[in-house]
């Protein structure tokens, strides 16, 4: 779940959280922090399932004036919904990609997102530095409805942009802004996948729920629209929207951990449809802003039973088709060289895909 960037709140200042918990302690799985207990754990998941690594599209970094508001956020919003949430990888930049390095996630993310207008292009700036800075991170953009959106998007992609983040709520616009559609356009076209936060949790937004989305994907199909924390809570509604549409996909983000269950369980009843859409749910996990540790969003997909043939393509299978078959067509998934051509340092220039379909034509 994401805070709303720089309109958050101040921290309270208070060292303990509802249940008595001291504020800094690490939840979860393998106790958080980081330390080797925790790496080796989250590498033995991957290890067991013949996997050379983890995919996690679903992670955030951004400015660090910004990240550290989103902190504040988090610090204060016990205050606003009654549950504490202790930051479990609160540590300064290079150590959290230190960490995701020694937790053998060969590929994640750097999810921004504005919250106003004239946010969006800093932020796009800020992350293709951040991506060739640390080659592992796709490079990851955002959007606005905003004047230029078309075009800062468009360039964007053409510097080599992997992925997009949208957040339906803190940005609290509609999707289907007709200032939006040469943004979309230029997306379906590069069929580059844009994780969108349109579900309802923590709190609705005027244009979260499967509605606007819908309405969007009803003009845009061929879309690669990622629906973030698999639309918590309105789960039922997002898998329709997947089977209806074969281009929408899932990410796990906090889905299923037991802090989520507490707040939003997803219902049983659709575990058969999380199996038959197997190929089209991915690894995403929130860090660094969860309140557990990393290993335990991996139990928590574990303990579904759904099978190991399931658990690799959520962890590893689904995101390394999807990032080969866009963009450059370079294998996020190898891990063997972090750095070509998956970063978005240009490579981007041939503007063909694995289709032959021009790029951001
Ligand atoms: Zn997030």
């Amino acid at each position: 779940m994401d805070g709303p960037g720089g309109r958050a709140a101040g921290g309270t200042g208070r060292t303990v959280g509802a249940d008595g918990t001291p504020r800094d302690a690490r939840h979860g799985g393998g106790g958080g922090g980081g330390g080797g207990g925790e790496a080796a754990a989250v590498r033995a998941v991957a290890r067991r399932l013949g996997l050379p690594g983890l995919l996690d599209v679903h992670t955030h970094f951004m400015p660090d004036r910004v990240l550290r508001k989103v902190w504040a956020y988090f610090d204060g919003v016990e205050d606003l919904t009654g549950v504490a949430w202790p930051i479990t990888y609160r540590e300064e930049e290079d150590r959290r990609v230190d960490l995701l390095r020694r937790f053998g996630v060969l590929r994640f993310t750097s999810m921004v997102y504005p919250h106003k207008a004239g946010m969006a292009r800093w932020l796009n700036d800020w992350a293709a530095g951040f991506a060739t800075r640390v080659p592992e991170c796709l490079c990851t953009g955002t959007l606005y409805p905003e004047d230029g959106v078309g075009r800062y998007v468009t360039e964007h992609l053409a510097r080599g942009a992997r992925v997009f983040k949208v957040h339906l709520q803190v940005g609290d616009f509609d999707p289907n802004d007709p200032l939006l559609d040469p943004a979309w356009g230029a997306l379906a076209d590069a069929r580059v996948p844009v994780v969108v936060h349109c579900g309802s949790g923590p709190t609705p937004g005027a244009h979260t729920g499967p509605g606007p989305v819908g309405r969007l994907l009803a003009r845009y199909p061929r879309l690669r629209l990622v629906v973030a924390h698999m639309g918590m809570p309105e789960y039922a509604d997002f898998l329709d929207l997947a089977e209806r549409y074969d281009e929408v996909r899932l990410d796990t983000t906090m889905v299923f951990t037991d802090f989520s269950e507490r707040l939003a369980p997803f219902p049983r009843q659709e575990h058969g449809r999380l199996l038959a859409l197997g190929d089209r749910v991915l690894l995403g996990s929130d860090f660094p802003n969860i309140p557990y540790g990393y290993l335990h969003q991996l139990e928590a997909l574990e303990r579904l039973g759904l099978g190991d043939d399931w658990l690799r393509g959520v962890l590893h299978g689904n995101a390394a088709a999807l990032f080969a078959d866009a963009g450059t067509g370079a294998d996020p998934g190898t891990g063997a060289d972090p750095g070509t051509g998956a970063a978005g340092t240009g490579t981007a220039g041939t503007g063909m895909d694995s289709q032959g379909i021009h790029r951001n034509a």
